[in-house]
């Protein structure tokens, strides 16, 4: 990772490929044209023998100049014969720099920079991914003890839910209202986050509705959302997408609100959705449940007054705050190109604060922060956590849920970049959610129950039910292994599922569906496990046999060998040695023995030493005659009876079925 090309290493450095390749060929590096890529240890390696070449020409020279002025001035007349001859000569020669391009020795400094940067890059190689993963960790809200400077901050909201049950219509329309209240200017520009005061408190809404956002930025590790809403239309009910929502939102494990929309249409039907809600348990509060269900029309603006407020009773508990004077910490919700400015990005700033002039650093992007604006689009020369604010300044556009950190120089930010240009960023940080069946038992440790995440996609609901609770039965079967289905859906395999298989560390199976090409491509970036089948029967083996590989393995001791003492004797600096007949199996070095004296046992060891006619040997057979020694071990007796046995792993299988 984080190689670097000849080409551009030697570009760099003001060198001709050829000469850098020269160099490396010095140092043994064979066989590469400008466009093989060299890690940074190399560039390192080859950049200092190039500074010192440069050191040793650039004396060279200065001797070379030294000798012709001294021959100009005829001062060379005056020294020994000897040495005159050797100046001479050395004068004679053509002088060629041994670097192979003398505009090197003018670039001493330039050098000793990208020496210089080359280690950092190095060396954030050799940090790896313990320097990517806490990241994503970071873009949690910070936890601890809250320091005497930190503030409290607005909760995230984001609103869920079928296509054309209104959440752009109820996202405009507390945008509207709050901007009525303001005194002066208006939504200039949507910076793809927005904010509403009620009775001065905040709330910032992610302009992005649906949960394909929602979960792009937490399979990224980010989860910026503290409330979701969940819209649903009084005249439609639950649909699939509310359905997806639902599982989106569990697997983030955010609380939810129900915004029953539409309730002003003459076909709303209150007591439908509810039923609907419940058969996906969901149990609004009216009916003793823990869910808060708010009943609004988005398009005439009711209801709005009870939804923020409900979003602000549940935010209150979970008691956001933030440190502006922490380091600043932001997540990208939006991104986008303008023709003048160049890249615009809009973070939530999670903690710190973010001023004009600041270098920020974002991806592989960086760049200085030239404007900021807040979420109406208005100039602001800084902002403080908990806000949505518009970043110009970057090279590039980032991804939502990517995070943007400042870095203390252009220098800092630039080997950043160079880094993570190398790597794919991106599946670093994602890393963590990478899920592959056959790595699924490393992946999960050593917690007692392991837990396998299934996004399933079938062709019909009825194969969805059928794979579901066969998927079921299996989960039963094993106490130490529980199935969870994330999601279940119909339908081809979306980039939705994918990044809910990401974002919940799942395995997505397809059942008579196939997996549509950015589905497949969102596959591959996020390293989700998509697999598909036609007959039921592969899904149920398959998962099967990642359970039984999720199992911890159990081991049985296993008799090997069986001997009996004839004689002991004591060597000196060994100990006391038992000479035995193996009458039965084979005894082996290393193995563990069990020493039987009358039914008792008088030692349980590892056998340490094992000898036949004077030599080490590995292992005896029956009916041999050996001599054998254990650490630790010394009471040997005549007659003593020894077992030796061998650990051996027992294959597990799932326990039938009755
Ligand atoms: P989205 O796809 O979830 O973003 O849904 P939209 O906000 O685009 O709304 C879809 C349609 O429903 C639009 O024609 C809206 O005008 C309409 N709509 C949204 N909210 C309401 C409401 O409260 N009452 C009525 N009658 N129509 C609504």
């Amino acid at each position: 990772m984080a190689k670097i090309r000849i080409f551009s290493l030697a570009k760099k450095l003001g060198l001709r490929s050829e000469a850098l390749i020269a160099v490396l060929s010095e140092m043994g590096v064979e066989n590469v044209t400008p466009a093989s890529a060299i890690d940074p240890e190399t560039g390192v390696a080859a950049t200092e023998l190039l500074a010192e070449q440069a050191e040793e020409a650039r004396k060279g020279a200065q001797a070379a100049a030294e000798v012709q002025a001294a021959q100009e001035d005829g001062r060379h007349k005056v020294v020994k014969p000897g040495e005159k001859a050797e100046t001479e000569e050395w004068a004679e020669q053509e002088f060629s720099p041994p670097v192979h391009d003398a505009d090197l020795l003018e670039g001493m400094a330039e050098l000793e920079h990208h020496i210089a940067e080359l280690e950092a890059a190095a060396e954030a190689e050799r940090r790896g991914k313990e320097a990517v993963r806490p990241l994503s960790e970071l873009a949690a809200r910070p936890t601890g003890e809250r320091p005497e400077s930190a503030i409290d901050v607005p909760p995230v909201v984001t609103v869920l839910g079928h296509v054309d049950h209104g959440k752009t219509t109820l996202l405009d329309a507390l945008r509207d209202t709050n901007v009525a209240e303001e005194e002066s200017g208006g939504i200039t520009q949507h910076i793809g986050a927005s904010e509403v005061s009620v009775d001065g408190k905040a709330i910032v809404f992610v302009d992005t509705p649906g949960h394909a956002a929602f979960t792009a930025m937490r399979a990224r590790g980010a989860q910026v959302t503290d409330v979701a809403i969940l819209i649903v239309a009084a005249d439609d009910g639950v649909m699939p997408q509310t359905e997806e929502a639902i599982d989106h939102i569990r697997a983030a494990d955010v609380p939810m609100i129900v915004a029953v929309n539409k309730v002003d249409l003459p076909a709303a039907d209150i007591e439908t959705v509810q039923r609907e809600l419940l058969e996906h348990e969901i149990v609004p509060e009216n009916l003793g449940g823990d869910t808060v269900v708010v009943q609004i029309s988005a398009l005439h603006r009711e209801g709005l007054d009870d939804l923020l407020e409900m979003i602000l009773l549940i935010a209150e508990v979970q008691e956001l705050w933030a440190d502006p004077e922490a380091d600043f910490l932001g997540v990208v919700v939006e991104s986008s190109v303008d023709a003048s400015e160049g890249a615009l990005v809009t973070v939530l700033i999670r903690n710190g604060t973010i001023s004009v002039g600041d270098i920020v650093m974002c991806g592989s992007s960086w760049g200085r922060v030239r404007r900021l604006r807040d979420w109406r689009g208005k100039p602001v020369k800084s902002m403080g956590p908990g806000r949505p604010v518009e970043i110009v300044g970057l090279a590039d556009v980032g991804e939502a849920g990517e995070i943007m950190q400042t870095c203390q120089s252009a220098r800092e930010a630039r080997s950043l970049a160079e880094e993570r240009q190398g790597v794919k960023w991106e599946s670093h940080l994602v890393g963590q959610a990478e899920v592959q069946l056959r790595h699924i038992q490393q992946e999960l440790g050593d917690s007692p129950v392991k837990q396998l995440n299934i996004v399933l996609k079938s062709d019909v609901w009825g194969t969805a039910q059928a794979a579901e609770s066969n998927l079921a039965g299996l989960s039963e079967r094993l106490d130490e292994i529980e199935i969870n289905v994330v999601h279940s859906g119909v339908g081809e395999i979306t980039e939705s599922d994918i990044l809910l298989a990401a974002a919940s560390q799942a395995i997505v199976l397809g059942f008579r569906v196939t997996a549509g090409g950015s589905a497949r491509r969102a596959g591959e970036d996020e390293h989700v496990e998509v697999r598909t089948y036609d007959v039921i029967y592969e899904v149920l083996d398959d998962i099967r046999r990642a359970m039984v590989g999720m199992l911890d393995p159990i081991y049985e001791q296993q008799l090997v060998g069986e001997a009996e003492v004839l004689q002991t004797f004591r060597v000196s600096r060994v100990g006391v040695i038992a000479g035995c007949r193996v009458t039965n199996g084979r005894l082996e070095r290393g193995v563990r023995i069990e020493v039987m004296r009358s039914d008792e046992q008088v030692f349980d060891g590892p056998l340490t030493s094992l000898r036949r006619f004077e030599n080490d040997v590995a292992v005896v057979e029956a009916p041999q005659e050996c001599g054998i020694a254990a650490e630790g071990f010394n009471n040997w007796e005549e007659g003593d009876a020894i077992k030796a046995y061998i650990e051996v792993e027992i294959r597990r299988t799932l326990p039938e079925e009755d």
